[in-house]
C-alpha cells in the first residue's frame, strides 16, 4: 500500500474516486480501499479480534486489501468480467498498480472514462458487501449475481445521469 499512500499526498487518484457522477456509497468504499482502511481479517487477526485471517471466498489465502482487490480467484473472475464490459484487455495488476492504471486511463468525462470509474467503484463496493454478507450472515451469492449488480448500478447511473448518448463510437460499451 505504500505506493498509494505516498501518492495520497498528491492525491493523483482524487478524480478516480470523487468524480461528479460518482455513486456516493461506492466512492466512499473505494476511497477506504485505496487508503487501505477496510478492516480486513489480516488486520483483525493482528489485533486479536478474529481467530483466523482466511479469505471468506475459501481460496486458502489471507484476506488483505491486496488479496480482495483482485487477486482472489473469486474476485478476479468478477474483475475480469468488468474488464470485458469496459473494453479493457490486459491482465489484472496488483492493487496499487491497478489503481494507478485506472487513474491514468479514466481521465476526463468521456463515456468510457466514466464507465471505468463507475465500474471500479461498483466492483470494490459489491465485493466488500459480499465479503461482509459471507462473514456476518453466512449468505453466499454466486459470481454472476455480483457481476449483475455491478452492471445494474453502472447502467442505472449512466441512464439517470444522461451519460448514454446515441453514439456509434461508444456503441460496444453501451451494449455491454
Ligand atoms: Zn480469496
Amino acid at each position: 500500500m505504500d505506493g498509494i499512500r505516498t501518492l495520497s499526498n498528491e492525491v493523483s487518484w482524487h478524480n478516480l474516486v470523487w468524480f461528479p457522477s460518482r455513486i456516493p456509497k461506492h466512492a466512499f468504499c473505494l476511497w477506504l480501499a485505496i487508503r487501505g482502511a477496510h478492516r480486513t481479517k489480516e488486520k483483525l487477526l493482528a489485533v486479536g479480534v478474529v481467530q483466523t485471517a482466511d479469505c471468506v471466498f475459501h481460496c486458502g489465502k489471507v484476506e488483505s486489501v491486496e488479496h480482495l482487490f483482485f487477486q482472489c480467484p473469486y474476485t478476479k473472475n468478477i474483475w475480469m468480467a468488468v474488464f470485458t464490459m469496459c473494453n479493457i484487455s490486459r491482465p489484472i495488476l496488483p492493487w496499487v498498480e491497478e489503481v494507478l492504471w485506472m487513474t491514468d486511463h479514466s481521465r476526463g468525462h468521456s463515456l468510457p472514462a466514466t464507465v471505468r470509474k463507475l465500474a471500479l467503484a461498483a466492483s470494490v463496493y459489491h465485493i466488500w458487501m459480499e465479503r461482509n454478507r459471507r462473514s456476518f450472515k453466512n449468505h453466499f451469492l454466486p459470481v454472476l449475481e455480483i457481476i449483475g449488480k455491478i452492471r445494474q448500478d453502472v447502467g442505472w447511473k449512466l441512464l439517470t445521469g444522461g451519460k448514454i448518448q446515441r453514439s456509434e463510437r461508444y456503441q460496444s460499451i453501451c451494449i455491454n
